[in-house]
């Protein structure tokens, strides 16, 4: 069975976990989650390579090719899988677009109608062209460029097949090479010319070279595979002949550099990508599209419950029959602490522009329902509730932990397989809406420490050990730590209030892995507790933070 074959008998929740992986498998499983959720298509692209065979997930599709022989590296065969592209969209068709020398430049267009045979009149006027087999006439819509992106006339033309060139598809998100990337390519094409290229060189290349000298318009799918393309191939430059002056100057390598629009190219490619990434996802400003992705978290993954300040009895127990907990575990698991649950500042800004026109106060409203973007099924959801796509290790915050909410790890031993952090803030309201006095807090964990039980265990699940407390403090005063970014910097200093219980733990190799990888970044703690509904004192620490400078 291959990979493909593997993915394809995943449930929506194992998509949903490995989707979030950042390797192939995660984007082969991100493509098909979204094809079974009916999601947008992801932006991720990637090639697995088999003897014979490849596995593309690009464009938004996930399709197994046919190729012949073995690519022993994903470059080579996304190098291959371009001169597929290239050949299949190089053959003009009724449907595709072209462009032609005219009087007034480069013009261009989609092409209506191919003729082999016989002779076609041009609308709206008195030329005929006649057709023949190996040089049809074909009658095109002509397109222009406006303000907004390019769009289609109600002038047609026509010409001789051999006349024309296939380009990229025209639309709104059609890009034009600026000045330097026209200036790379056409030097490519000198380079070719003057026999530098290499014998491995490919036509692909050499069109790509021309597109860009021409200033042709450059697809989204075309910029993502130049921003690809020139990353890959940037490592060439330690090569002799990159650079002027070197022995063999222009290397091959660096021929198909600037054929894919050399320097500037990468910078204009990468600056689009990076502009797309910060876009806001769809759903924050759509209300159909986010009541149908809604209604897709609904249907495939029991989205809800529908009011969680309601007990919800049934609901948290058909959950914990399906994640195999406790009901009470069960209840711990909810958006709010979903690893596809982004509650960044660029998310919030986007939730507040989208609701802008229909909400006095957008803010408000995130706040109340403390809102944030589900990132599998791309929808705006409220942090109290859960599916059964959960995934331990959210929310995605922004990356700066200066506040006592978002505060994680104070220390971490690679060598030991250490970490230090807060356990439990008195008098401070969690995840779940509930909090507890610093006494009670304190007779939970003398209760828990007087257990002799050392063991912790994962996401509150105790079939799976994760690791053993070694050491377990009540602060009697508030402590000031400096807390750890993602990368292990220390990002800032948080003020703990007293009664806060911190916790040592050793972890096991799995679970050591899990804190590198950022999936677990901080304890929860877990237990029975009788709840009841009342008023946080007035002196209680409800934000809970001090941040010094
Ligand atoms: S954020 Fe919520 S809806 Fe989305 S996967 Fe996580 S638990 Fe499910």
């Amino acid at each position: 069975m291959d990979l493909l074959a593997q993915i394809e008998a995943l449930t929506v929740s194992q998509l949903a976990t490995l989707s979030k992986r950042d390797d192939a498998t995660g984007i082969l499983a991100e493509y098909r989650l979204a094809a079974l959720t009916n999601s947008p298509a992801p932006s991720r692209e990637t090639v697995v390579t088999g003897e014979g065979y490849a596995i593309v997930a690009a464009n938004g599709e996930l399709k197994r090719l046919e190729v012949d022989g073995y690519y022993a590296t994903s470059d080579d065969a996304e190098d291959r899988l371009e001169e597929i592209r290239y050949f299949e969209n190089a053959v003009i068709r009724e449907g595709s677009f072209v462009s032609w020398n005219s009087s007034g430049g480069r013009a261009r267009g989609k092409v209506e109608r191919i003729l082999l045979e016989g002779s076609v009149k041009v609308p709206g006027t008195s030329f005929t062209i006649n057709a023949e087999p190996d040089n049809p006439a074909v009658l095109i819509r002509l397109w222009r460029k406006t303000a907004d992106g390019w769009n289609e006339t109600d002038t047609v033309v026509g010409h001789k097949m051999s006349t024309l060139t296939s380009i990229e598809p025209l639309s709104k998100e059609s890009f034009e090479p600026p000045l330097g990337v026209q200036e790379s390519g056409q030097q490519a094409l000198d380079w070719i010319a003057e026999g530098h290229a290499g014998d491995g060189f490919t036509d692909v290349g050499r069109a790509r070279a021309s597109q860009l000298a021409r200033g042709d318009n450059v697809s989204r799918e075309t910029i993502g595979r130049m921003a690809s393309f020139l990353a890959r191939h940037e490592g060439n430059s330690s090569a002799e002949g990159w650079n002027y002056g070197e022995d063999g100057f222009p290397s091959p390598g660096r021929v198909a550099y600037e054929a894919w629009g050399g320097a500037e190219g990468k910078t204009w490619a990468d600056s689009i990508m990076g502009r797309e990434k910060a876009a806001c996802p769809i759903a924050t400003y759509s209300v159909p599209v986010n009541l149908k992705n809604r209604q897709t978290a609904i249907e495939v993954a029991d989205y809800g419950p529908l009011n969680p300040g309601l007990p919800n009895d049934e609901y948290w127990e058909h959950l914990a029959t399906y994640f195999d907990v406790t009901p009470v575990e069960a209840r711990s698991t909810v958006c709010g602490n979903c690893a596809a649950f982004d509650q960044t500042s660029h998310i919030e800004d986007c939730i507040v522009e989208g609701l802008s026109g229909d909400s006095e106060d957008p803010y408000d409203v995130v706040e109340q329902g403390d809102l944030g973007y589900c990132r599998v099924f791309k929808f705006k959801c409220a942090s109290a509730r859960t599916c059964s796509a959960w995934i331990a290790g959210g929310p995605i915050v922004d990356d700066e932990p200066l506040e006592l909410a978002k505060a994680k790890f104070v220390r971490k031993s690679e060598d030991r397989q250490f970490t230090l952090g807060p356990l439990y803030v008195p008098d401070f309201m969690d995840a779940h809406g509930e909090w507890t006095d610093p006494d009670t807090l304190q007779a939970a964990v003398w209760g828990w420490v007087n257990s002799g039980d050392r063991r912790i265990f994962l996401q509150h699940d105790r079939d799976v050990e994760a690791g053993s407390w070694v050491e377990v403090m009540t602060m009697p005063q508030p402590w000031t730590v400096d807390m750890l970014g993602s990368d292990g910097s220390v990002a800032g200093e948080v003020t703990y209030p007293a009664g806060t219980v911190f916790l040592g733990v050793i972890w096991n190799d799995e679970s050591w892995a899990k804190i590198k990888r950022g999936e677990l970044r901080g304890y929860s703690i877990g237990g029975m507790a009788g709840s009841v509904y009342a008023e946080m004192p007035e002196d209680a620490v409800r934000e809970g933070v001090e941040v010094p400078g």
